[in-house]
């Protein structure tokens, strides 16, 4: 059996730099939540970090501080917004690729991949890593689901793509070598207390038998 890890999926940090989409704030955090995470990412190494949607906010803030912690991350741009206002620019991207960072592809133009015909499938599927990976110098072959969406037909036009990886927003522990890796979603509001129990899944079987017994015993107190 491989080994379980968390993929943490991070979307926006900071301020940001453009009007967001209808409930993109739910999943904006701040510089001061991003080095909470970064913290245990540090000193763990079963925490793995991703990034989607290509914010600008993935070189100004994001890069500076993985490299000062000699960490490497994935990050997943959308190819339709490079060098858009409050996105990554072509240079962004090589600078990411030039850390040791993985650039890899969350499609066009942030559609729901399971409604789409086969232009579109072609440009989210085909045009965008290709495109991502002449502006990055890399071979772009692993993915990231836009809206964490998919179902079996998404699946096998990923497969027949070439992709090496998918990244999917379902939650919960992955395991290291699967091609459907599942990620947790960074939260606006996470604190100390959502970094805990988000971390400590992989902590082990006694251990979180032991936080349910506790919780029951506390309950049947009440
Ligand atoms: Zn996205």
């Amino acid at each position: 059996m491989s080994a379980s890890l968390i993929n943490l999926a991070v979307h926006g940090i900071g301020r940001p730099a453009r009007a967001l989409d209808p409930g993109e704030e739910e999943r904006w955090v701040s510089v001061e939540q991003f080095e909470q995470v970064l913290d245990i990412v540090t000193e763990r190494d079963d925490v793995h970090l991703t990034f989607d949607d290509g914010n600008a906010s993935d070189v100004e803030i994001a890069l500076p501080r993985l490299v000062e912690r000699e960490l490497i991350a994935e990050f997943f741009p959308l190819a339709g917004r490079i060098g858009q206002r409050g996105s990554v620019d072509s240079d962004g991207l090589r600078e990411l690729a030039r850390a040791g960072m993985t650039i890899g592809s969350h499609g066009w133009d942030q559609r729901d991949w399971r409604r789409l015909d086969g232009r579109h499938a072609h440009q989210e599927l085909e045009v965008a890593p290709q495109v991502l990976g002449e502006l990055c110098g890399e071979l772009v072959e692993r993915f990231s689901l836009p809206f964490g969406a998919y179902d079996r037909r998404v699946l096998d036009r990923l497969k027949r793509a070439g992709a090496t990886r998918v990244y999917t927003s379902d939650g919960g522990v992955a395991h290291e070598e699967r091609w459907l890796q599942a990620r947790i979603e960074l939260p606006h509001d996470l604190d100390q207390c959502w970094i805990d129990d988000t971390l400590s899944i992989t902590a082990g079987l006694y251990r979180r038998v032991g936080r349910a017994a506790a919780r029951f015993v506390g309950f049947a107190g009440i």
